[in-house]
């Protein structure tokens, strides 16, 4: 049996991430004193987003880039949060800012009117609306593009797979993952399809798709019969999923059935060590480019 290949994320972002440390070297050089710094805000202390900040530390720290990590208690109210946020925006050696989401307060946030509290110049995640807005009409240089979207279609790029003229289906259309991983692949010239949990006929539309990306949130959603011999696939998703073999009790998996899947694909990003690693390099590429659009007169 012929298997699709495995589109490593971990690997490319790996080559991203030294290329970047290339980049933050030569930046120093040039602009004296120059170094990118992103900070990054929590409120509260999900186990799950402490995973996340740790490995954006991690890569920061690799690369040259300072990173701070301003952790808020749990019982900051949004007037706090957003008074935090002002202090970063207006201090001009911090070229990013990202809140790290869903934030766990005791006290009701608007989670939107945080994300659009972050000056747009210094909104790395890219999902204030400014930067969707300009995502959304096909501006895709003046503002920052989000991440795990941009991580996507950077890994689709990877595989030499022409992303013009081809059938896209975006599993999802969340703020986060489907709607600007859409946007992005229609202005990379894609046919775009957007698919929710209203859509009738799924394995249907799935099974027109030369590529795929899927971003729901649940465990072996996507079947690997529904996908086109010879489709793009990547999986956004990160599943918690039973396993009494692991001392933890579970690993993680995406939302498409890897292992049958992989008999139909070109190419598969495996979960994990896929779109994740990605969207941190991608976090890191942004974090750079502010720096470098701040230096610019
Ligand atoms: P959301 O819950 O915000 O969105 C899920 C989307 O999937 C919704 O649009 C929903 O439709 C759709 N959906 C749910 N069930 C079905 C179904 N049965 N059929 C078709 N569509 C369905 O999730 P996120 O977008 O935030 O995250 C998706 C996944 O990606 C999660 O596993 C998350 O952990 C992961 N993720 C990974 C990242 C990474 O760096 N790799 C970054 C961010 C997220 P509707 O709109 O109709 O409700």
């Amino acid at each position: 049996e012929e298997y699709g290949r495995l589109l490593s994320g971990l690997d490319i972002a790996k080559t991203i991430q030294t290329s970047l440390r290339d980049q933050v070297k030569k930046l120093k050089l040039q602009h004296s004193y120059l170094t990118p710094q992103l900070a990054i805000v929590q409120v509260g202390s999900r186990e799950d987003s402490n995973v996340y900040i740790r490995m954006k530390l991690k890569a920061a720290e690799n690369i040259g880039i300072i990173a701070t990590h301003l952790c808020l208690p749990s019982n900051t109210n949004q007037t706090e949060l957003l008074r935090a946020l002002s202090h970063l925006n207006l201090n001009p050696s911090v070229h990013g800012i990202i809140v790290q989401m869903p934030l766990d307060s005791v006290n009701m946030i608007d989670s939107t009117l945080i994300t659009d509290a972050v000056i747009p110049s210094k909104d790395v995640d890219g999902l204030n609306t400014i930067n969707q807005g300009k995502l959304a009409v096909g501006d895709l240089v003046s503002g920052f593009l989000p991440c795990t979207p941009n991580g996507c279609v950077e890994l689709i790029k990877r595989t030499g797979t022409r992303i013009e003229g081809s059938r896209a289906v975006i599993i999802g259309r969340s703020k986060i993952v489907g709607t600007p991983t859409a946007e992005l692949l229609k202005w990379h010239n894609a046919t775009v399809t957007i698919c929710h949990s209203k859509t009738k006929n799924l394995p249907e539309v799935v099974a027109g798709a030369d590529i795929l990306v899927v971003g729901v949130g649940q465990p072996n959603m996507v079947k690997g019969d529904w996908i086109k011999q010879g489709a793009v696939v990547i999986d956004c998703g990160i599943n918690h999923f039973p396993d009494t073999k692991r001392l933890s009790g579970y690993r993680l998996v995406g939302d498409v059935d890897f292992e049958q899947a992989r008999k139909r694909v070109s190419w598969i990003t495996p979960v994990p060590g896929g779109v994740g690693p990605m969207t941190v390099a991608m976090l890191m590429k942004n974090t750079v480019l502010a720096a470098l659009k701040c230096n610019k007169p």
